[in-house]
């Protein structure tokens, strides 16, 4: 029994988004205008179960209900989850409410209520490929201070798609995201992060959300290159602590966190937002 428990205990390194990591990666995997056609595809699923989510998100719903109509609809269009099964994690989705910041396991007893914001994290693999994207959702009226941290997350995250332009470096996207968010005075979460996407969930490079003088920061981009980008932001600290569940990571000090993630890629005309409907 403990030794099967011990089996099923996730790598704290290896979560979703990807934790961060020290040192030199391996050369990104470029797609092919082909493999990239499909990865459209599989970020259109992922928005229609985003679709699906917002249109049912309200007081009373439960994260379990909101995470089996995910798997439906990954179902009905013939992909599945990503996340089920990934290191032991035992739903389709992620679900995280107010000071759950990713990684917030579907739960029956887990209701919500107006005033919350909760954040869903959807991977799906479609056609051999992945598409990921994670959104914050408002749940009935909510604090302005709580509209203001949706706000300035989702729009750092398209500061920072502008830049992914051929011939500009990984950083500077990071760059993009952090200037925004800090100028606003919040915080950026530091040990969770952006990545590469393509056959595999976490691909290289990893794709932080503030400059670190990371290896990987100084990878120039270049068409084919496909990530996510994925803000994580607080409005109190930058700091995090992970439950005893052992995979919800919550900000230490519980003020409202937000989380937004497309799925990216780099083309000859520019950045190509591919988690779209
Ligand atoms: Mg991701
Ligand atoms: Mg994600």
């Amino acid at each position: 029994m403990n030794r099967l428990k011990a089996r099923l205990r996730p790598n704290r390194r290896a979560r979703r988004p990807q934790r961060r990591r020290n040192g030199a990666t391996a050369q990104p995997i470029l797609k092919s205008p082909q493999e990239i056609r499909i990865m459209r595809e599989s970020g259109r699923v992922v928005a229609r179960v985003h679709a699906e989510l917002r249109q049912a998100i309200k007081p009373g719903v439960s994260t379990w209900d909101l995470d089996q109509l995910a798997a439906e609809t990954m179902q009905k269009l013939g992909a599945r989850s990503c996340f089920l099964g990934y290191r032991g994690f035992p739903a389709h989705t992620c679900t995280s409410i107010n000071e759950e910041l990713v990684h917030g396991i579907p739960n029956k007893r887990r209701v919500l209520d107006a005033g919350d914001i909760i954040s869903i994290d959807v991977g799906v693999f479609y056609r051999g490929f992945v598409g990921d994207s994670a959104w914050t959702y408002a749940v009935g009226e909510i604090a302005p201070e709580t509209q203001q941290l949706m706000a300035v997350t989702e729009k750092s995250l398209y500061l920072g798609i502008e830049q992914a332009v051929s011939g500009q470096r990984v950083k500077d996207v990071s760059r993009a995201v952090q200037r925004y968010v800090e100028a606003n005075g919040m915080h950026i979460v530091r040990e969770y992060t952006g990545h590469g996407v393509g056959r595999a969930m976490h691909e290289s490079p990893q794709v932080l959300n503030y400059v670190a003088g990371d290896a990987d920061g100084e990878l120039v981009m270049q068409p084919g290159l496909v990530f996510a980008l994925e803000p994580m932001v607080q409005l109190g600290t930058r700091l995090t602590r992970t439950l005893k569940d052992e995979w919800t990571v919550i900000s230490k000090d519980r003020s409202m966190t937000a989380h937004f993630e497309h799925t990216i890629a780099v083309t000859n005309n520019g950045p190509e937002i591919l988690t779209l409907p």
